[in-house]
């Protein structure tokens, strides 16, 4: 007889959870997982992949007007926000079975209820059920903050609730400056709404590279973006079918929607963590070891709710990780997180790979940088008014290429390969040497050879 009624406990069924759960069930471990919400978590539902339908979505815009170019004549367009959404929802309905399959397929024991810690070390609640395992893992995920000025909780929305508004909303305001505010920015300015980004700072995508963060901004303000600095929501009201936000500077701003993308907080309040003993950072992130033990040994914590790697292939990379670890016998196993590439889906996207220009001085002193900025050949017949910016960061001892950023149309797509020669250690030699693509804006990568001047005030 078992001494527990599982192995292990998952609770979470995003990204992080459902990839440990599966794995250790393959392995033949006793698992069972509670999801309170949905299969897949956040990424798949309110995520990663709606992100990406509405962003493909709002590209058509842009792809309507560059055809005249190419000789094309579309004629009346119009857009409806229903049908979009209706087909991302029955995608993601079906991707929702797809990870529940997963689950009971790995002989999986699924509760569908909120899930917390027993009184009892080993126990866990779920449903007015009390179970044991022998291991627990918390993988709650993030959830979006709404900030306290008046009328932000009353009438502003997050991410949570953007991908299932009922009316398309024609003009919003996006608050908020990290990659998903700015994601959200171009969807809706794709999509034919008057945007409006408000940003507290003096510049967008904080922790990006400094070029990027300009040029991309620039590019941005291009496609029709209103982007303010410096400026916050001072107060929401509702003006009848519409809401007026009063701003910092003292304007007003009568709009359909407010949407705040201000930043995530983890998943880590209300289940029974403080009682158990397990430490947590001021801002509620689980701490754990490099084997995701917390400061309870038998519960185990990764992903968003740890606040550390926010992504969804780091979750991913975490829960199999761990499943291997303790059930499959591979101790040896852990995650890479050097040159973790990350992409922001904006219209154009940016794509970044290891470390920033200003990282790359400081922690190594003398760096090369390689920076190019071309207008792409796809509009110099659509006429678009947009260029594309490339940039390589070499460590110039050792001659590693430890940073590189992109701004440009399907950038995304190029920077994984990319991430796979930098984690094999790729000089800039290597990259000098490997023949172009032609004709792409990714070879512009292994042609560049004029080093950019070294900014004022550098020792060296
Ligand atoms: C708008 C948006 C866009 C994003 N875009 C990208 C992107 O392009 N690329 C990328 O890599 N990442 C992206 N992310 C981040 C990505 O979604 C997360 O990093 C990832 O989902 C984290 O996985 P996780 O397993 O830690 O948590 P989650 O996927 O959030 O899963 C946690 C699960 O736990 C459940 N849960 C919480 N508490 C309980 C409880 N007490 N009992 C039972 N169940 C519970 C939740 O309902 C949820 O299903 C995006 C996030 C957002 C919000």
């Amino acid at each position: 007889m078992a001494r527990y009624d599982y192995d292990l406990f998952v609770i979470g069924a995003g990204s992080g959870g459902v990839r440990a759960a599966r794995i250790a069930g393959q392995y033949g471990a006793r698992v069972a997982v509670a999801e309170e919400r949905y299969f897949g978590g956040t990424c798949v539902n309110v995520g990663c992949v709606p992100k990406k339908f509405l962003v493909f979505g709002a590209s058509y815009a842009h792809d309507f007007e560059d055809a005249a170019g190419y000789g094309w004549s579309v004629g009346e367009r119009s857009f409806d926000w229903q049908t979009l959404i209706a087909n991302k929802d029955r995608e993601i309905q079906r991707l929702n079975g797809i990870y529940r399959r997963l689950l009971e397929g790995a002989g999986v024991t699924i509760f569908e209820g909120r899930a917390r810690l027993g009184e009892e070390p080993h126990s866990v609640v779920v449903n007015g059920q009390t179970v044991t395992a022998e291991r627990i893992l918390i993988a709650t995920g993030g959830w979006p903050e709404l900030p306290s000025e008046p009328g932000a909780k009353e009438y502003g929305i997050t991410s949570n609730e953007v991908f299932h508004l009922d009316r398309f909303p024609r003009r919003v305001i996006i608050a908020g400056g990290g990659y998903i505010a700015t994601e959200f920015a171009s969807i809706f300015n794709g999509l034919g709404a008057e945007v409006t980004q408000l940003y507290r700072g003096h510049q967008i995508l904080r922790g990006f590279d400094r070029d990027v963060r300009e040029f991309v901004s620039e590019e941005l303000v291009k496609t029709g973006i209103n982007i303010r600095y410096n400026t916050i929501i001072s107060r929401i009201e509702k003006a009848g079918d519409c809401l007026m936000a009063s701003l910092s500077d003292e304007r007003q701003l009568e709009v359909d929607a407010v949407i705040y993308a201000i930043g995530r907080v983890p998943m880590s309040r209300g289940l029974g963590l403080e009682e158990a003993g397990v430490e947590m950072d001021k801002g509620g992130a689980i701490k754990v070891n490099d084997q995701y033990q917390t400061s309870v040994p038998h519960i185990y914590a990764l992903g968003d709710v740890t606040n550390r790697v926010n992504l969804t292939p780091v979750a991913l990379a975490e829960g199999h990780v761990l499943a291997d670890r303790l059930f499959g016998g591979r101790e040896e196993r852990d995650v890479n997180y050097d040159n973790i590439p990350t992409a922001v889906f904006s219209i154009p996207p940016v794509a970044t790979c290891g470390l920033t220009e200003e990282e790359a001085r400081a922690r190594f002193g003398n760096v090369d940088v390689y920076r190019s900025n071309f207008k792409p050949m796809r509009h110099t017949l659509s006429g678009r008014d947009q260029r594309t910016m490339m940039k390589l960061v070499v460590e110039r001892e050792s001659q590693r290429v430890v940073g590189v950023h992109m701004v440009g149309a399907d950038t995304p797509e190029m920077i994984q390969g990319i991430a796979v020669a930098m984690n094999a250690g790729a000089t800039k030699q290597v990259f000098d040497r490997t023949i172009g693509l032609h004709p792409t804006a990714a070879e512009e990568f292994v042609t560049m050879r004029t080093k950019a001047p070294e900014p004022a005030g550098d020792e060296d």
